[in-house]
């Protein structure tokens, strides 16, 4: 079957994609291996916010609630509730995206998608079993969690003790103590909600001020307000284990750990082009 344009990957970069290609009477085709929505929706912007709307409820009505003449009774969290209203709002968004696909005419294929070359007629993509020829082809794969290679980090995710941000936005228990690795605006939404919800979280960053590339001014505050919080920042400090009981790190030349219940590693994304067929093109990737 021939295409005008096939569009690799149904995150936020693909599907929106797709769905102008459709709207323009383009003969389309979306192929997404997981979810339709991608990280955006399934495992990122989305369950994210879910979770800290959920937060932000209960820290208002713990904190706010009597000052403002409001009385709750007991206030306290229900994480398997939380992790299931996530999921709910996530479900009607990747629905929307499945409706928003149809009503463009853009046929969708769920599985994994692999390029196999320039064809006579356009480029070739296998997938479940078929074979599609694209005129254009839009590779949106998007990315993954990084996972350094610190020494116990694999054995940590194999065993659970440590989890990416796919795994936090699962979780149906809130951890006693946490170690965020990563101060970025992963890490750190991430322990924004644990935070709030309970969790003791330490948060270990590698440079001298959190929230990456934001003005130094913003992040001084936001750090500010997470201390206020309860939340404890290692900065400078550069992970160089992890063990069964926690994560130890370097700071100042010296060897601190920090014992815990789950370590987060937020550490930033790698693009997902590895695997999709990328090198049969001969295209230049870094
Ligand atoms: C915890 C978290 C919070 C975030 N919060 C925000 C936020 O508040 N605001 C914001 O702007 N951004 C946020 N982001 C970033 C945002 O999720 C990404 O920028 C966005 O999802 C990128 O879209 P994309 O389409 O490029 O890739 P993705 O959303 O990653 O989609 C790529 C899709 O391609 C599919 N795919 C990959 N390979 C293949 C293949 N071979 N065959 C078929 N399908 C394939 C994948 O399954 C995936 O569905 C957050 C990310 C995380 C992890």
């Amino acid at each position: 079957m021939i295409y005008d344009v096939i569009v690799l990957g149904g995150g936020p970069g693909g599907y929106i994609a797709a769905e102008r290609a459709g709207q323009a009477k383009l003969k389309t085709l979306l192929i997404e291996k997981r979810a339709l929505g991608g990280t955006c929706l399934n495992e990122g912007c989305i369950p994210s916010k879910a979770l800290l709307s959920s937060a932000k409820i209960y820290h208002n009505a713990g904190e706010y609630g009597a000052q403002y003449g409001v009385h709750f009774g007991g206030v306290s969290i229900d994480q398997p509730a939380v992790i299931q209203r996530k999921q709910k709002v996530v479900n009607t968004l990747v629905n929307g995206v499945a409706v928003s696909m149809k009503a463009a005419k853009v046929e969708v294929v769920n599985h994994v998608g692999k390029i196999k070359g320039r064809g006579a007629e356009g480029i070739e993509i296998e997938a479940g079993g078929e074979v599609y020829t694209a005129k254009n082809l839009i590779i949106a794969t998007g990315s993954r969690p990084a996972t350094p290679p610190i020494p116990g980090l694999e054995e940590g995710l194999k065993s659970k003790f440590v989890m990416t941000s796919r795994e936090a936005l699962e979780l149906l228990e809130i951890p006693k103590r946490m170690v965020v690795i990563g101060g970025g605006v992963i890490g750190l939404e991430l322990a924004a909600y644990y935070g709030t919800v309970g969790s003791e979280v330490s948060i270990v960053e590698m440079l001298p001020k959190i929230a990456g590339p934001t003005d130094e001014e913003i992040s001084a505050l936001l750090q500010k307000d997470y201390e206020a919080q309860g939340m404890k920042f290692y900065l400078n400090s550069r992970v160089v284990r992890i063990d069964a009981a926690g994560v130890v790190f370097e700071r100042e030349g010296k060897e601190e750990k920090l014992v815990c219940d789950k370590v987060l590693c937020a550490i930033g994304r790698k693009p997902v082009i590895d695997s999709c067929g990328i090198d049969n093109l001969n295209i230049l990737t870094r």
